[in-house]
C-alpha cells in the first residue's frame, strides 16, 4: 500500500464540487470567443502544425513513398512529418525506445523516445476472421513483428517491432484476405466496432453488418474524410447488450425498435473518453438499415466542416456537440447534410451490464458462439495462426474480435462445442475465464507507448494471476482497467476500477510508477464515470493489496445483490 493512499474503504465524494458564487467568490465574466478553426465558418488557414502537414499533403499518400522510397532506403530517409503524422494514417506510430522508465521519461518530449520500429494496427471493423485471414494475421506477426499481436479494445489487432522496410510485405500479406491498416490512426475514421455476434445471436434486434461494410466502402480511404479535426470512433450494434461501448464513441448506431417501421437504428454522438470524458448524446430516431451510411456521412461531414481545429485538446466532436446541444445538431444534420428529417423514435432501453460474449451461448441457426478471454488481449502470432488451424478443423464459421480485448468464435456445432473450447484452452484461449481474466483489461502502456508513464500489460497481467489466487469463487462482476497514462485507451472511467497511470510517492517518499483510482465507473443501464477520488493513488507494486482491501470492503459491506458499482455510489 502506497503512503499516500487511504484505507480503501467505501468511498466518499470527495471536495470542491461547490460553484464559485456558493463559495463566495466573484462569477467569471465571459470570455469573447476565439476562432476554432471550423472550416465551415471560414477559417481555412491552418492553425497549428497538425493542421499544416495535413494541408500540405493529404496524409494517404504517404503510402507510395513508403513504398517507394522508406521501405527502399531505410528509417533515416524518412521525412520527419511523414514519421510524426502521415505515417499513422497507415496504422502506424513509432515505438517507445526500450528502456525509458516513467522517472526518466519525465523531462523528455515524445519524439525524442522514438524508437527506429513501429507499432501497427490492422483494422478488422466488427468482419468475421476466417481461418486464412487469422493465418495472415499470425504469419505477418512471426515474420515481421517478433510475434506480438495484441487484441485492443477498438477490435484491432495491434504488432509491434515492425521495421520499415518491411511494411509493403505486411501490405500484401493482409490486403490478399481483405485486411488492412488504412486510416487504423491518424485524424481520420477510426477502426469501427461492430457487434461480435452479428448475424447470429438469438436476441438480435438487427444485423447492422451491412451498414458497416458500406460505410468502411464507402468512406475509408476517400480523400473527402482523410482529414478530420481529429480521431472519429465509430460503434454500430443491433444488439441488446449494447456490445461495443456506444456510449463513449464519437458516432454510434444502436439497434432500437420502430413501433410502425420495425428494427432500425438510433443515433448517438459526442462520446469519448480521454482528459474530458463525456458520454454520447441520443437524438432518439430511427435510421433504417440502408440509411445507415448517409447518416454517419453526415456527422461525419459535420465534424469535418465544424469541428474544432485551433486547439488538438478541443478537436473532437464531443466538444461540438456540447457546445451545440442535440437538437441543433440533429437540425444542421437534418438541414445541411441529409436534406431530410429523420423519423423519430424513442432510445432503446440500456441493458443492466454490456455485453461481452465470454462463453458458450447457442446461436439462432442451432451452432453456438464461443467467446474467450486472452489476458488483458495480450496474444501472438502463433495463436493466432493456430487460431486459424481450430476455426478450419472444427468447421466453425470465423472469428470476431469485440471491445474488451476478447474474441468470439462464431458457428461452432453442438457437437463440437465441448472439444472445440477444450481445444481452445489448449492454446491459452478460456471460454471459462475467471472473473479477473475475463473483466480486466489494459492499454498498450510503457512497454511501447510514447505517452506512457507506467507499465500497463505485464502489471495487468500479475494482478490477475494474483487475483485469481486471492478470489478464486468471485461471485459478482468486477472490471478493471488498467492505463498507462491520462489518455484512457483501456477506458479508464467506465470500469468499477478505473486506473490511471501516473508517478505517486512511495512510503519513502520517492517518485514511482503508480495509479490514481477511479471507482464506480460503468457503462450500460447506469453510465456513469468513475469518482476520482484524490487520496486513492496507489503505487504499481501495491496494486495487489489496494485491490484485494478494495473488494474485502465491499464484500463486507454490499447489500443483497447490490453491484460494485451501486455500493460504490450508495
Ligand atoms: Fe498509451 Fe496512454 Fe493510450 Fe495507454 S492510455 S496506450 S499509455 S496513450
Amino acid at each position: 500500500m502506497t503512503s499516500n493512499s487511504t484505507t480503501p474503504n467505501k468511498p466518499t465524494p470527495t471536495g470542491p464540487g461547490r460553484n464559485r458564487e456558493a463559495a463566495g467568490a466573484p462569477a467569471r465574466r465571459p470570455r469573447p470567443k476565439r476562432g476554432e478553426g471550423q472550416w465551415a465558418l471560414g477559417y481555412r488557414e491552418p492553425l497549428n502544425a497538425n493542421e499544416q502537414f495535413k494541408k500540405d499533403d493529404d496524409a494517404l499518400n504517404v503510402r507510395a513513398r513508403i513504398e517507394n522510397i522508406y521501405a527502399l532506403r531505410g528509417f533515416d530517409s524518412i521525412d520527419p512529418s511523414d514519421l510524426s503524422g502521415r505515417f499513422r494514417w497507415w496504422g502506424l506510430y513509432t515505438q517507445r525506445k526500450p528502456g525509458y522508465d516513467g522517472g526518466k521519461t519525465a523531462a523528455l518530449e515524445p519524439h525524442e523516445l522514438d524508437d527506429r520500429y513501429f507499432m501497427m494496427r490492422v483494422r478488422t471493423d466488427g468482419a468475421l476472421l476466417g481461418p486464412e485471414q487469422l493465418r495472415a494475421l499470425g504469419s505477418a506477426s512471426t515474420e515481421f513483428a517478433r510475434d506480438t499481436a495484441d487484441i485492443t479494445d477498438r477490435q484491432n489487432i495491434q504488432y509491434h517491432w515492425v521495421a520499415v522496410e518491411d511494411v509493403p510485405a505486411i501490405w500484401q500479406r493482409l490486403e490478399a484476405v481483405g485486411l488492412e491498416t488504412q486510416e487504423a490512426c491518424g485524424d481520420s475514421p477510426r477502426p469501427f466496432l461492430g457487434s461480435p455476434v452479428a448475424g447470429v445471436a438469438a436476441d438480435e434486434i438487427i444485423d447492422g453488418s451491412p451498414a458497416l461494410r458500406e460505410i468502411k466502402q464507402r468512406f475509408i480511404g476517400n480523400p473527402a474524410f482523410s482529414n478530420l479535426p481529429r480521431k472519429f470512433k465509430t460503434a454500430l450494434t443491433g444488439h441488446p447488450s449494447h456490445d461495443v461501448a456506444p456510449e463513449v464513441n464519437d458516432v454510434s448506431f444502436v439497434g432500437t425498435v420502430h413501433p410502425e417501421h420495425g428494427p432500425g437504428f438510433d443515433l448517438w454522438v459526442g462520446g469519448g473518453l480521454s482528459t474530458n470524458p463525456m458520454l454520447a448524446q441520443k437524438l432518439g430516431v430511427w435510421i433504417p438499415l440502408d440509411e445507415v451510411a448517409d447518416a454517419w456521412e453526415g456527422v461525419a461531414g459535420i465534424f469535418r466542416d465544424y469541428g474544432y481545429r485551433r486547439l488538438r485538446s478541443r478537436a473532437r466532436l464531443k466538444f461540438l456537440v456540447a457546445d451545440w446541444g442535440v437538437e441543433k445538431f440533429r437540425s444542421i444534420l437534418e438541414d445541411e447534410y441529409l436534406d431530410r428529417r429523420l423519423v423519430d423514435c424513442p432510445s432503446p432501453a440500456s441493458p443492466r451490464v454490456a455485453g461481452d460474449h465470454v462463453g458458450v451461448h447457442r446461436q439462432k441457426d442451432g451452432a453456438f458462439y464461443v467467446g474467450a478471454a486472452p489476458t488483458v488481449g495480450r496474444v501472438s502470432g502463433t495463436l493466432l495462426s493456430r487460431l486459424g488451424d481450430l476455426v478450419e478443423e472444427y468447421g466453425a464459421q470465423g472469428v470476431r474480435l469485440t471491445a474488451y480485448q476478447k474474441l468470439v468464435v462464431l458457428g461452432v456445432a453442438e457437437d463440437k462445442v465441448d472439444a472445440f473450447v477444450a481445444a481452445l484452452d489448449g492454446i491459452g484461449l478460456s471460454a471459462r475465464p475467471s472473473n479477473w481474466r475475463k473483466n480486466t483489461m489494459a492499454c498498450t502502456g510503457i512497454e511501447f507507448c510514447k505517452l506512457a508513464i507506467v507499465d500497463t500489460k505485464n502489471r495487468a497481467a500479475a494482478l490477475v494471476d494474483e487475483l485469481e489466487r486471492r478470489f478464486p469463487d468471485l461471485d459478482t462482476p468486477i472490471t478493471v482497467n488498467v492505463n498507462g497514462c491520462p489518455n484512457a485507451c483501456a477506458r479508464t472511467q467506465v470500469a468499477d476500477i478505473g486506473l490511471k497511470g501516473q508517478l505517486v510517492l512511495d512510503e519513502d517518499g520517492r517518485q514511482v510508477e503508480g495509479f490514481q483510482v477511479h471507482l464506480g465507473g460503468g457503462l450500460g443501464l447506469d453510465p456513469v464515470f468513475g469518482k476520482k477520488l484524490r487520496a486513492h493513488k496507489v503505487t504499481s507494486a501495491g496494486l495487489d493489496d489496494y485491490v484485494t482491501a478494495v473488494v474485502h470492503a465491499f464484500l463486507a459491506d454490499r447489500e443483497g445483490d447490490e453491484t460494485f458499482q451501486d455500493w460504490v455510489l450508495r
